[in-house]
């Protein structure tokens, strides 16, 4: 579904991901873990377009798309959750849902939005508070929920569990797994490696901006390298 064919990206020509190479094919959860700085965020930007890739391809479903700006990548089945929600505090949860849908107007949304408030219950309940009001782990409800209603088949999330609690975490990851089952296509950047590499189908180690290790997420999990870097063991 997803090939990234040896991408750079520069922030100010200084290089942070360099000539990067890994694929996701449809149906699958790919896990992508590395400590702070690593250039996760960066490559999922990159992505979805968000960022200008200096050098390299990233085709989607066969055709090149890093030429695309971010909306046209939406359009074409890529939604994108970023690293710290970015919520629209001041507006309601429902109006922060529909600002995901503004690709697709019409009947479609309102099954979409139907379609979010049934995955997460409690942004029904609270879909006229303003988005600022909700918790951290709502808030993250609310923004795959925003990424949900462009209806992507890929679906690229930066650090769901950040800041949430044990707990949560789970949930959250639980949700991915479920979305997975619905036939949605996940690429996944989590701090939480473990949890992250538990329910991947395959992951990736980037290690300051270079792929450096890929694998089933079991083997990954298993590799003593993964285990002392990332894993705390
Ligand atoms: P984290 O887990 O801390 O978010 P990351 O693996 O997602 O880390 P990135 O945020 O992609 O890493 O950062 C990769 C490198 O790019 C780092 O050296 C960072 O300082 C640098 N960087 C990130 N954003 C910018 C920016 N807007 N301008 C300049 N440099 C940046």
């Amino acid at each position: 579904m997803l090939t990234v064919d040896t991408l750079s990206t520069a922030y100010d020509r200084i290089e942070v991901l360099h000539s990067v190479s890994l694929h996701v094919r449809k149906g699958e959860i790919v896990a992508l873990v590395g400590s702070n700085g690593a250039g996760k965020t960066t490559l999922l930007r990159t992505l979805s377009g968000v960022q200008p890739a200096l050098s390299g391809r990233i085709l989607f479903e066969g055709q090149e798309i890093h030429r695309l700006p971010a909306h046209v990548r939406v359009a074409r089945g890529i939604s994108h959750s970023p690293e710290g929600r970015q919520v629209f505090g001041p507006l309601t949860v429902e109006d922060n849902l529909w600002l995901g849908a503004f690709r697709r107007q019409g009947g479609a949304s309102r099954a979409r939005l139907d379609a979010v408030y049934s995955t997460f219950p409690v942004l029904a309940e609270k879909r006229h508070a303003a988005a600022m009001s909700l918790s951290g782990g709502q808030q993250q409800m609310l923004a795959i929920g925003r990424a949900l209603m462009a209806d992507p088949k890929l679906l690229i999330l930066d650090e769901p569990s950040l800041g949430l609690a044990p707990l949560l975490v789970d949930q959250i990851l639980d949700v991915v797994v479920d979305l997975k089952r619905k036939g949605i296509t996940v690429l996944l950047v989590e701090q939480n490696a473990s949890a992250a590499l538990a329910i991947a189908d395959r992951g990736y180690v980037l290690e300051t901006g270079r792929i450096v290790l890929e694998g089933s997420g079991k083997v990954l999990l298993l590799d003593p390298k993964v285990r002392a870097a990332y894993l705390g063991t």
